[in-house]
């Protein structure tokens, strides 16, 4: 039985002040609900420290993870966060291929399969973002195009590697945009992935790894979509700013 996972990514989003104030009542909430789910907050990474030592000093199960990090390991990178930094800084997991660094940051899945790679090195779990453009949903393509993402970068790792990522499936199409994928579209693509990942690393690889959905998740619609039996959990954008929506969210997974 896959435990769901609901985390939140804040982007580029909330300072100091509002940041420490939503942890600490997100830590709270998680305190005063017996909650089904694993939580995880992925904040900028200049807050990942202090949030981990928040969550330690409060004895909260809430992860951190980082947004992105380098496919480098150490060097003359200016600007970039390696895995090893991540994991000091008490990160258990990473974001790695969002669309917004694909499409930014022109980021290949030759450099998403680095990056990959330096945080299973350094046991951060990788959260794999994939999902098809509008226009591959409109041709029919999104299929291929997962297929594609998947087969280029984490279907190359061994199974002891993938066994350890989480794939979040975020049509770009729904992300930030306030269209959501139907509970049926988003099954329909989780069964399918689960299916290719049947099989390249048999049943009880694809039975065990989680599968999160992305794109427009609100209070209003998260129970349909998180209660479809390939949904493990959600990846949260816009909602995820703001405490009692992202508690809702959480709450519908019970
Ligand atoms: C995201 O950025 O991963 C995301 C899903 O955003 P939103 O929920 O705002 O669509």
């Amino acid at each position: 039985m896959r435990k769901k996972l609901i985390a939140g990514n804040w982007k580029m989003n909330l300072e100091w002040n509002e940041a420490m104030t939503f942890f600490t009542n997100l830590i709270q909430f998680e305190k005063s609900n017996a909650l089904n789910a694993d939580l995880a907050v992925f904040p900028p990474s200049i807050y990942l420290r202090h949030f981990f030592e928040l969550a330690s000093d409060k004895e909260s199960s809430i992860g951190v993870g980082a947004q992105d990090c380098s496919a480098m390991n150490a060097g003359a990178y200016t600007g970039e966060i390696s895995a090893s930094m991540i994991r000091s800084l008490g990160s258990s997991y990473c974001l790695v291929g969002h669309s917004e660094r694909r499409e930014y940051h022109y980021e290949s899945n030759d450099v998403l399969s680095e990056k990959v790679e330096r945080l299973l090195e350094n046991g951060v779990t990788p959260v794999f973002c994939c999902g098809e453009s509008l226009e591959d949903r409109e041709s029919g393509n999104h299929t291929f195009v997962i297929d594609n993402q998947l087969d280029g970068t984490i279907f190359e790792l061994s199974e002891e590697q993938f066994s350890k990522v989480v794939i979040a499936y975020e049509p770009v199409w729904a992300i930030g945009t306030g269209k959501t994928a139907s509970p049926e579209q988003a099954q329909d693509m989780h069964a399918f992935i689960r299916e290719l990942i049947h099989s390249k690393y048999g049943a009880e690889i694809a039975n065990s790894i989680r599968i999160l959905y992305g794109g427009s998740i609100k209070p209003s619609n998260a129970n349909e979509l998180l209660s479809q039996p390939d949904v493990d959990g959600g990846l949260i954008g816009g909602a995820s700013l703001k405490v009692e929506d992202f508690g809702a969210i959480i709450y519908s997974c019970q």
